[in-house]
């Protein structure tokens, strides 16, 4: 519905195009008149320009990666125009925590990515990443995708380089000093900040000195830490008093991973939550978090169980309570019985003539047995809490997936706020919910010339329609691509054309 039509560029115009030019410059003076055809103007358009300011029409001239001029502008002659007929055009959205890693490899377009708007996508998140860095982020360059990419230094990665399969135990003080050297030596290769996954195997037997040693190291660097918390259920208030702790002791702003109280015990606590965090930012610490924008996570099967006694009934017993029932547990993913996929525990357990419990136990062994851990969903999070946390200044916009994640968030995180939490459900206005995505993940990440409309700034844009957009991937297809997003630019160049890929892969490595 919106056009690229080229300006009459035939040469016999050229003095008509001269005389133009002269009164488009005397009626919008500008400091950087365009020259014919390197630029793109994208008119009448509602912009959204990061800031969370209400929309306001204008223009947007791009050249090369940058936007070179916002406001009233006419165009250019010879000049690529771009008619938005009334969408809205925002930064590019910047996903925080985003699990593509492998992804990247295999399908560089990220199709599920920029569909979504996506245009920078934070790798390395929940404890995990790439090791070296620097080889990571010469691979990437050689191999560019659709989208721009930044790396995290993983802890429970670092601490496998230190530890090797003795990590379950807490580390020695030289050991510490090894693990905060292999950070600063990762922040040095182009990380942008540590990440933890502190309720994961091996990052879960590290005790608070540790991390702190090795957020330190990252802070020397301009760095942030991510964190996945030590528990996100009943010990949720504990795990939350940790990373601030962590982030007074090592100076270091925070993101707090996929904020949410996944347990019936502390369910509609949120609000309770937010005061403790309000207090610490209160006191100077820098805190921000991201959630996406669903009732159910996904991660494996040990989680739900904190005290590790995954064939412990009682243990067990507990857990599933703790969800709300096993029905409230689905299996997405395992590779020893995929007669499993997608079908609740409870529904297992009955057609298997086993209690949950049982059920339960005899999915760990027959991982264990294969080396490896069943995914799954879990339903366990409620929408009053969501939304109490959606509502906080403080709180961005971040999908926990990516490229080929077997949770509708992976394609449907962003369109999916616009659409339901935005238009449907009235929860945050539509400059609001922009600047979650835009420009304060910007902010965290240090990054002054993305995430806003300006003039200077990179041009990674998205333009979408606000009465239309809509996530469509469900649990049933993760896959499924939203609706609404019109065109996507990435560093300059359209990436996402009216509901398909255009091919091109400007994206870039953004090191700290
Ligand atoms: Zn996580």
């Amino acid at each position: 519905m919106q056009t690229f039509r080229r300006t009459a560029s035939s040469f016999s115009l050229l003095a008509l195009f001269a005389f133009s030019a002269a009164l488009a410059l005397r009626a919008f003076p500008q400091t950087n008149p365009p020259t014919s055809d390197s630029s793109t103007l994208v008119l009448n358009a509602q912009l959204a320009d990061g800031s969370g300011v209400p929309l306001h029409e204008g223009a947007l001239r791009i050249r090369g990666n940058r936007i070179v001029a916002v406001g009233k502008l006419a165009p250019a002659p010879g000049e690529r125009v771009l008619d938005a007929h009334g969408l809205v055009l925002a930064p590019g959205f910047i996903d925080i925590h985003n699990h593509s890693l492998e992804g990247l490899d295999s399908d560089p377009l990220a199709e599920t990515q920029i569909a979504q708007g996506i245009t920078t996508a934070v790798e390395g998140p929940d404890g995990e990443s790439p090791w070296p860095i620097a080889d990571w982020i010469a691979a990437r360059r050689k191999n560019p995708a659709a989208l721009n990419v930044a790396v995290l230094a993983g802890h429970a990665t670092i601490r496998e380089q230190v530890m090797g399969k003795d990590f379950k135990r807490v580390a020695s003080q030289p050991e510490i000093e090894k693990m905060a050297q292999l950070t600063w030596q990762a922040m040095n290769e182009g990380a942008i900040g540590l990440s933890s996954g502190l309720e994961y195997e091996v990052g879960s037997y590290s005790n608070t000195a540790e991390l702190v040693a090795m957020a330190r190291a990252a802070a020397e660097h301009g760095g942030f830490y991510s964190t996945h918390i030590r528990d996100e259920a009943d010990k949720a208030f504990e795990a939350l008093l940790e990373e601030i702790e962590i982030a007074d002791q090592a100076h270091i702003p925070v993101d707090h991973s996929h904020i949410k109280l996944g347990t019936v015990g502390v369910w509609g606590k949120a609000y309770e939550y937010i005061r403790v965090i309000s207090e610490a930012r209160e006191r100077g610490v820098d805190f921000l978090a991201d959630c996406y924008p669903y009732e159910a996570w996904h991660s494996n099967i040990k989680v739900i169980v904190p005290d590790k006694q995954y064939e412990n009934p009682k243990s067990v017993a507990r857990a599933l309570a703790d969800l709300g029932g096993a029905d409230h547990l689905t299996i997405t993913a395992f590779k020893p019985n995929p007669s499993y996929e997608h079908h609740s525990l409870a529904d297992i357990a009955k057609s298997n003539k086993l209690s949950p419990v049982e059920m339960y136990i005899r999915i760990i062994r027959e991982g264990d047995a294969a080396n490896t851990e069943a995914g799954v969903i879990g339903h366990s999070m409620i929408e009053s809490d969501i939304k109490a946390f959606y509502q906080q200044p403080w709180v961005m916009v971040a999908s926990d997936g990516g490229i080929g994640t077997e949770h509708p968030r992976g394609a449907g995180t962003f369109p999916r706020v616009l659409g339901r939490f935005v238009r449907e459900k009235h929860w945050l206005s539509l400059p609001d919910a922009i600047r979650k995505m835009t420009s304060l993940p910007a902010r965290r990440l240090n990054w002054p010339d993305r995430g806003v409309l300006k003039e200077g700034a990179v041009a990674d844009l998205v333009l979408f329609d606000p009465n239309m957009v809509l996530d469509r991937s469900t649990f049933e297809k993760p896959q499924e691509l939203p609706i609404g997003i019109e065109k996507v630019f990435v560093n300059g160049q359209l990436v996402w054309d009216s509901g398909k890929p255009t091919g091109a892969r400007p994206g870039s490595v953004i090191t700290r």
